[in-house]
């Protein structure tokens, strides 16, 4: 894609966007994470040079990389994955933005003794696995919210904005839709949560209209 190519195709997805959140209501705004898992650099420089600045990395070593690669730029990063133990120290290192995938009283606690050791804070969301699916990771919507209050109250260094998850994966739009309805629901039961964080390429208008207000997208922006 030539540069003027990229910026018609964002237009048109920012367009799909300003639609849906407005169907919502004029003062819905919703968020554009880049999944930038797909792409290097130079794809990553030439989605900045037309205005965007926000991006997400599922693994850490990957976003390393980048994150050195582009260290000129004032680009956000978060990290959108799963996160292993072994590589806290290493994602900490890279001063994310956020981070939208805890998904285990575990990793929450390691996480908040390192930032502790490193003098360090970093926002965070509570991941719900809102499609009951062996395959996602996050809390049982059931222990989502007790949970999310223990982290609050445990681990001071984590500032907690709110919830993420993945859409249910599945050809029927009414299953997806109740895993973004439980997903809202647990986030309006939060108080003082900023960040509802679901909807991807596939189903960020279903996302948004079940009140998204970050959409992480891949697939379609980069390829
Ligand atoms: C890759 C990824 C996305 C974006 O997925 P697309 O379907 O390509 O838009 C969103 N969230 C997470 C956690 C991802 O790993």
């Amino acid at each position: 894609m030539t540069s003027l190519e990229q910026k018609l195709h964002f237009d048109t997805i920012i367009d799909r966007i300003e639609k849906a959140r407005l169907r919502v209501s004029d003062h819905h705004i919703v968020k554009i994470v880049a999944a930038s898992k797909y792409v290097g650099e130079s794809e990553i420089r030439s989605l900045y040079n037309i205005g965007h600045r926000a991006f997400g990395e599922n693994k850490v070593q990957d976003m390393k990389i980048k994150v050195d690669a582009l260290e000129d730029l004032p680009l956000e990063w978060h990290f959108i994955g799963t996160l292993q133990k072994n590589k806290i120290n290493q994602l900490i290192s890279l001063n994310p933005y956020m981070i939208h995938s805890i998904d285990s009283l575990e990793l929450a606690y390691a996480l908040n003794e390192r930032l502790i050791r490193e003098g360090k804070t970093l926002r965070a969301l509570v991941q719900v696995n809102s499609a009951y699916e062996e395959s996602k990771s996050g809390f049982h919507p059931d222990e989502f919210t007790d949970t999310y209050t223990q982290i609050a109250s445990e681990c001071p260094n984590l500032q907690l904005m709110g919830i993420m998850s993945i859409g249910a994966h599945s050809d029927e739009i009414k299953v997806i839709q109740k895993s973004f309805e439980i997903t809202h629901s647990l986030f309006e039961k939060i108080p003082n949560a900023a960040v509802c964080s679901m909807g991807m390429s596939s189903d960020f208008e279903l996302a948004i209209a079940c009140g998204s207000n970050l959409v992480r997208l891949g697939s379609i922006l980069f390829k």
